[in-house]
């Protein structure tokens, strides 16, 4: 496992792909998960995080 240093993590943490448009989004890891947190452009609910491929 590669450890990322703090800054770099913390910049990537609450960041956030939608699926459906790949539009970003800064949001709370926590929100993702409870789904308050609509995408801006195709209104979609489902998100992936940054660094995964
Ligand atoms: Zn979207």
């Amino acid at each position: 496992m590669v450890k990322f240093p703090e800054g770099q993590a913390r910049k990537y943490r609450n960041v956030f792909i939608c699926k459906k448009c790949s539009t970003k989004i800064r949001a709370q890891s926590m929100k993702i998960t409870q789904g308050k947190v609509k995408c801006r452009r195709c209104h979609g609910k489902k998100f992936r995080s940054v660094r995964k491929k």
